[in-house]
């Protein structure tokens, strides 16, 4: 009998659950990439998203060539097109990763009914895109955990299945038509220093971080300018790199770093496990805080100056230039820049989250939402009221201030430290420099939103 696997957030062949299982049963499976419509409507991949995912789509081909297959690709609505799929090889079965937003548990629902309409079957698999299936733990009184910590140890009790090889051969039934593969040549608007996609590219960068990184990852982990993190976000969000293996990759260090990046790991699942459970918390607030945020036209003007990298406060500008240039921000960036939209100028976080999507390269739905929201404070965070100062923040993270002379070039006359503070310059040393004055005073700011959540120091 004939399979097919349809590939979603799982763009790989090491460690997938689904096309291992697909490969054993059947006597030929189709791997399938649908590119799904109604995801193009919303209207949230940006360029960045599409060239990195036509890299894996190439790059997933290129091994299941090597495996003695190949991959297909549709596009349109997914349901139509994977039954076309299913009628043209006569497959009897279908295998697909879970999905956590409320998007793919509907198209899960749709592609079941419709298939069994057919007398076919759809088996789904859990813990592919995450290291723990949500729901997998939960505490005694609710279908989630709403902190962290103790969702760690849950976590780390729970353990994480075993990895998967690849498989050793992929036959694929030759009649199966393919649409042309999208290519990043036809893209335009991509930021100029976007990463490579494709299992390859995110195997070669696991093994350099194993390698060079990992170890001394506690110490460094929150240095701007040393650029010290792994960077495999983009590879998990689009599955390129299973989590899975990562986890018991990092476990065999059995070093600090190695335990702290298992730590982040874990991160990823949790805002997954609350997105299954709260579906809703990717447009509303997880826990709302009755915040009536600024609109208006100074709320504009504020919200141009953040997304162009131009309020004033250096670190703050070199991080929005990062992820324009990059696609990509530092965690300690994402951190200060949203706390600064929506603590120290009053935004609402959604606007950020949007702007955010747009351009990062592992915008993923759980992570970019739920961690806006834990730094607006509207979310999981058990100190919601808590502000970044960005000066302190930029003396702390950035203590020579190499990080914002990389992206802020303006300023890069300027020594050490100072460049967190130009306005501290004697006038006519300020004058030199063509770069705004702060937009917000930041005690102002601080007053704003304390006065917003009702209370005071
Ligand atoms: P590393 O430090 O090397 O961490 C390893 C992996 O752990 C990451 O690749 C990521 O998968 C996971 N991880 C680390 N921190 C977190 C976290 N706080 N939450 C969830 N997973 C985490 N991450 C995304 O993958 N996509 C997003 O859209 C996204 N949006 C964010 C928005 C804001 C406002 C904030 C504060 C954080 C956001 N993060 C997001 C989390 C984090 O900043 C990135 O995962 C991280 O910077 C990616 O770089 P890295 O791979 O080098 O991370």
């Amino acid at each position: 009998h004939i399979s097919v696997v349809l590939f979603t957030s799982d763009l790989r062949v090491h460690d997938h659950p689904p096309l291992r299982a697909a490969v054993s049963g059947a006597d030929a499976v189709v791997p399938l990439f649908v590119r799904d419509r109604a995801i193009a409507d919303l209207g949230d991949a940006g360029p960045n998203r599409e060239a990195f995912l036509a890299d894996c789509l190439a790059d997933l081909d290129r091994r299941l060539r090597e495996l003695g297959g190949r991959l297909v690709v549709r596009a349109g609505d997914l349901v139509e097109q994977v039954l076309s799929v299913v009628e043209s090889a006569d497959a009897d079965e279908v295998h697909m990763a879970a999905g956590v937003s409320r998007y793919a548990h509907a198209r899960e629902r749709r592609l079941r009914e419709a298939l069994e309409r057919d007398g076919r079957r759809l088996y789904v698999h859990d813990a592919v895109v995450t290291a723990v299936a949500p729901g997998a733990v939960t505490p005694a009184n609710s279908d989630h955990f709403a902190v962290f910590t103790p969702y760690f140890r849950r976590w780390t009790a729970e353990g994480v299945r075993a990895v998967l090889a690849a498989p050793r051969t992929v036959r694929v039934p030759d009649h199966v038509r393919s649409h042309p593969y999208p290519s990043r040549e036809d893209m335009d608007g991509l930021s100029p220093g976007l990463p490579e996609g494709g299992e390859s590219a995110g195997r070669a960068l696991w093994k350099a971080w194993l390698r060079d990184g990992i170890d001394q990852y506690t110490e460094n982990h929150d240095d701007l300018a040393g650029d010290a993190t792994s960077r495999l976000s983009p590879h998990l969000h689009f599955g390129t790199l299973s989590c899975a293996e990562l986890v018991h990759g990092a476990r065999r260090r059995a070093s600090g770093g190695a335990e702290d990046f298992v730590r982040q790991l874990c991160w990823r699942d949790f805002h997954h496990q609350v997105l299954a459970a709260r579906p809703r918390a990717a447009a509303a607030d997880y826990r709302t805080r009755g915040d009536r945020w600024r609109t208006g036209r100074s709320a504009d003007a504020d919200i141009r100056a953040w997304q162009d990298g131009a309020t004033g406060y250096p670190v703050v500008d070199a991080a929005m230039r990062q992820l324009r240039h990059e696609g990509w921000m530092h965690n300690r960036g994402r951190l200060l820049t949203a706390s600064f939209l929506t603590k120290t100028l009053y935004i609402d976080w959604r606007i950020g989250a949007r702007h955010f999507q747009r351009l990062l390269v592992d915008g993923d739905l759980a992570n970019n939402q739920l961690n806006w929201q834990w730094a607006a404070g509207t979310g999981t965070d058990s100190r919601p009221n808590r502000v970044l100062n960005p000066v302190l923040q930029g003396k702390r993270y950035d203590p020579d201030g190499t990080y914002v002379r990389r992206w802020v070039p303006e300023l890069a006359g300027l020594r050490g430290a100072a460049v967190h503070e130009p306005w501290k310059l004697p006038k006519a040393a300020r004058a030199e420099y063509d770069y705004p004055q702060p937009i917000v005073d930041l005690s102002e700011g601080l007053r704003r939103f304390r006065r917003a959540r009702g209370f005071f120091e």
